[in-house]
């Protein structure tokens, strides 16, 4: 048989592109399960399979596993064949990961920002793609922040931590590097690095929320990314939980985030003389400081009543619950607890909770990740648009 010279990624089909994410999303798949997944026959899954193997996508795991009938070798895939760039804007910096088919990150570059105005963004984000190239060139760009995100991964809105209202990011920064670019809100990109890598994997429902500067949801349902319209679902940091409760900056009385942010339990606690990070303040209530102990037990009630409400709206096999604001479960987990199984409907689903720490690196890992699924998907050859010029970008209000 002739040996095929290797494609690049992106000159793969359709199904061939599908079926290696069929496998990334169960982390390793057998050729039944491909071809169940993606509706294949048995024939067409050996060929498409085949190919990629012999191409170096795909490669058997080693482990033969033997039931009733043939023995079975699982395919994964072979991490070095392809990369992508994520990453996760901030403020006040920009966070990048090189990271490669298997989910690992092979390169990183950190750069703080003189200025937020979108066209030095876009320089800085160019050196950044620059360095990074020079390990590997990378199929696609994934760009992550807190904000709305359109639908198809382009513009970009309120994003109040960079204070643009609107800008066409994905173009810009597709245009100075000339690789395609995909945007997306940060939270739904952390939630499909869980879902493809992390704890969510091989689930078709999942939930992540994210405690710490502020609180945000990201939904797995039926295996794809809940996104809502004009990209708006998951907002539960502003649901009211008790009416009688201390006010965050929009003014809400009881809402999640006044009770549970850090900023929030920062700001509660310095009216009785606790200084210090939030390290230090969750260290008084260990030690049981009655208005430390008071402000964390009220954070771990509130945050268990809204889990208990995300579980019975989507049903999940996986809830994770992650964050900087995590210790609020380590000093308070019993009411935290106690608070989420009041909650829950008496039929909800049998969710399992993981609570786990959030290394900063993930949220870039996010990004590259939804670059790698728009790569899988057959996005990566989007056409850059131009732009008339970055006078389309408006300050906010
Ligand atoms: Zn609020």
């Amino acid at each position: 048989m002739a040996t095929k010279h290797p494609r690049d990624i992106t000159m793969l089909s359709a199904t061939e592109r599908g079926a290696i994410e069929a496998v990334i999303s169960q982390g390793e798949a057998s050729r039944a399960t491909i071809g169940d997944l993606l509706a294949l026959s048995v024939p067409r899954v050996s060929r498409v399979t085949g190919d990629l193997i012999e191409e170096g996508f795909l490669a058997p795991t080693g482990e033969v596993q033997r039931g009733s009938g043939r023995p079975v070798q699982p395919l994964q895939v072979v991490a070095t064949r392809a990369c992508t760039i994520g990453i996760k804007l901030t403020g006040e910096a920009a966070y990048a990961v090189l990271m490669n088919l298997g989910g690992e990150v092979v390169a990183t570059s950190v750069r703080t920002f003189e200025s937020t105005d979108v066209d030095d963004v876009v320089a800085d984000i160019e050196l950044m793609v620059a360095e990074l190239s020079e390990k590997s060139r990378p199929s696609m760009i994934g760009i992550s922040l807190a904000a709305t995100v359109d639908p198809n991964g382009r513009g970009v809105h309120d994003a109040s931590y960079l204070r643009w209202a609107s800008a066409p990011l994905a173009d810009l920064v597709g245009q100075v590097t000339g690789v395609p670019t995909v945007l997306s809100n940060d939270v739904n990109a952390l939630t499909l690095v869980e879902h493809w890598f992390g704890a969510g994997q091989g689930h078709d429902d999942v939930a992540v929320v994210t405690i710490g500067t502020g609180v945000g949801c990201g939904l797995i349902a039926n295996g794809e990314l809940v996104h809502g319209l004009g990209g708006r679902s998951g907002l539960i940091g502003h649901m009211i939980v008790d009416r009688s409760g201390p006010l965050c900056d929009l003014g809400h009385r009881g809402c999640l985030a006044a009770f549970a942010t850090i900023p929030s339990i920062v700001r509660q606690l310095s009216g009785y003389g606790l200084g210090g990070d939030f390290a230090d303040l969750a260290q008084h209530a260990v030690e049981g400081h009655p208005a430390a102990e008071r402000v964390f037990v009220d954070a771990a009630v509130a945050t268990g009543t809204v889990l208990a409400y995300v579980v019975n709206i989507l049903g999940p096999q996986r809830l994770i619950l992650t964050g900087d604001g995590i210790a609020i479960n380590a000093v308070a987990g019993e009411h935290l607890d106690a608070a989420y199984r009041e909650h829950l409907h008496w039929r909800a689903a049998q969710t399992e909770v993981v609570v786990q720490g959030l290394d900063f690196e993930e949220w870039a890992r996010g990004a590259a990740t939804v670059a790698l699924r728009a790569v899988l998907r057959g996005e990566a050859e989007a056409p850059v648009v131009a732009t008339d010029d970055a006078s389309t970008t408006e300050a906010a209000q």
